[in-house]
């Protein structure tokens, strides 16, 4: 079955940066289980696997604005501590989800001076270019509870 719009998708990935360092892969767990058009997986890569079928291998190149984004001075905040109470014990290095005004974004705590948090609100992985070994694994509708929710059920996505 061909990867298309709604319709659930199932991954094997490696993915390595440009010195061929592997930054992430599903190989020895289990596969990646997404819905194709929801914007689920960096930008390029759903592109890339649109089309595509069950036991395909792609292998697809990104650069940094088709996958994680351009580094954005802009997201870099400074703050007091106590803006951040509920955050527990914070340490330079910790990731946390908040909200801003483009909905939810992971933070990273880049460093703490005195009473200030600087917090950088870039993907770890912006301005990196992304090459991805891709094997389509399975293909099948999306049911219309999973549609609802936005995410996959059973083997490789939530179960609930
Ligand atoms: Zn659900």
């Amino acid at each position: 079955m061909e990867i298309t719009a709604d319709r659930v998708v199932l991954i094997h990935y490696t993915l390595k940066d440009d010195a061929g360092a592997v930054l992430d892969s599903s190989a020895g767990g289990k596969p990646l289980a997404y819905i194709q058009g929801h914007g689920n997986l960096v930008p390029g890569l759903e592109k890339a696997l649109e089309g595509k079928q069950d036991g395909d291998s792609l292998a697809v190149s990104l650069p940094p604005a088709e996958g994680y984004g351009i580094h954005d001075p802009a997201l870099i905040q400074r703050v007091p501590k106590r803006s951040l109470q509920g955050a527990g014990e914070l340490k330079k290095g910790m990731q946390f989800q908040a909200r801003t005004d483009d909905g939810m974004r992971l933070f990273t705590v880049t460093a703490i001076v005195a009473d200030m948090v600087t917090l950088d609100g870039n993907h770890p992985l912006a301005d990196k270019t992304l090459n991805f070994d891709v094997q389509v694994v399975s293909v099948r509708e999306a049911t219309t509870e999973e549609l609802e929710h936005g995410h996959v059920h059973g083997a490789g996505g939530h179960h609930h």
